[in-house]
């Protein structure tokens, strides 16, 4: 029955993507949904591809839709930070995930998990404290916790990007940039902002195929982060081939559908476990 209704979901959505009633409808449920705890995280792993070890997970959310059934991200982002609730959202997403990372380490797991920012959330400035209280609350090991910015999001503002960065640091937070290389400046970005990992976008690797200018634009950026001391993993890592490639290019870690697709919670502790038997 879920199957059907997701599936349902989908060919409804694609239908009236651009139907402004659904957007309108869905705004003004955005709020309630919070309170009722509609969305959820799903994790998506990060892994070494030469052993198929997960070294990480991203956490996507998703809304449990009462009507609608499970709606991916492009369906609400863009509401969720044009209407007054995105602090709250991003607030709830982080609890969410702060309190897995709590769960993982009271089993004896040390997962890291990213949690995606919105531009919004940089320019707040009670976004700091709010994390340092989390991160005391749930007293987990704060290297645990990953943001993901994407290059946009720090380009609204770049000095005050650089200063969240740095506190983030002083707190034992990670930082990466995602969807690197689609922005216009993406090469300041790594001089001026202090951050752990850039996740490469997935449109450099979707037509990586050998001696092609993808190859070249990988490669240079690989080598540029290893020399710059900055951790790199490929998005949207669907085939074997490409996974061959990267590997071949010297970078080492991927996420995508090829490695697995974002699940809920449960299918990561699967997953982990039949990684650790191996
Ligand atoms: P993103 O941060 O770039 O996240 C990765 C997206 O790529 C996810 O889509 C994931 O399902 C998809 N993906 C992963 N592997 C592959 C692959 O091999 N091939 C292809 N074609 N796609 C792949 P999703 O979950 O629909 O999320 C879309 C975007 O929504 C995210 O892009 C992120 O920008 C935003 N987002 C997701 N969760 C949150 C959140 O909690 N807060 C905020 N502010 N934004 C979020
Ligand atoms: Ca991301
Ligand atoms: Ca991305
Ligand atoms: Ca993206």
């Amino acid at each position: 029955r879920a199957k059907r209704l997701r599936l349902g979901v989908q060919i409804y959505n694609d239908r009236l993507a651009y139907n402004s009633t659904i957007k309108v409808t869905l705004r003004s449920q955005l709020r309630s949904a919070l309170h009722q705890q509609q969305f959820e995280l799903y994790y998506q792993p990060k892994v070494v591809m030469s052993t198929g070890s997960v070294v990480g997970v991203e956490a996507v959310v998703r809304w449990n839709h009462p009507e609608e059934g499970l709606l991916p991200p492009g369906y609400f982002i863009d509401l969720v930070e044009q209407s007054g609730i995105v602090h709250a959202f991003t607030r709830y997403t982080l609890e969410s995930a702060v309190s897995q990372i709590k769960i993982w380490e009271d089993e004896g797991r040390a997962i890291p998990v990213s949690v995606n920012l919105s531009a919004y959330n940089l320019i707040d400035g009670a976004f700091v404290p709010f994390v340092e209280q989390l991160l005391a609350h749930f007293a987990i090991t704060p290297s645990l916790l990953e943001f993901e910015l994407t290059e946009s999001a720090t380009m609204v503002d770049i000095g005050v990007s650089k200063k969240m960065i740095k506190s983030f640091r002083s707190l034992g937070i990670k930082t990466s940039i995602d969807d690197f290389g689609t922005g216009m400046s993406s090469f300041a970005y790594l001089r001026d902002l202090d951050i752990d990992t850039v996740k490469l976008d997935k449109s450099f690797i979707q037509e990586l195929r050998p001696d092609s200018k993808d190859e070249k634009i990988v490669e240079g950026i690989v080598s540029l982060c290893r020399s710059l001391g900055i951790g790199i993993v490929a998005e949207g890592v669907e085939t074997l081939e490409q996974a061959e490639t990267l590997q071949r290019l010297n970078c080492l870690i991927a996420q995508g559908f090829f490695y697995g697709r974002p699940v809920p919670v449960t299918g990561i502790d699967a997953l982990m476990s039949a990684s650790q038997k191996t």
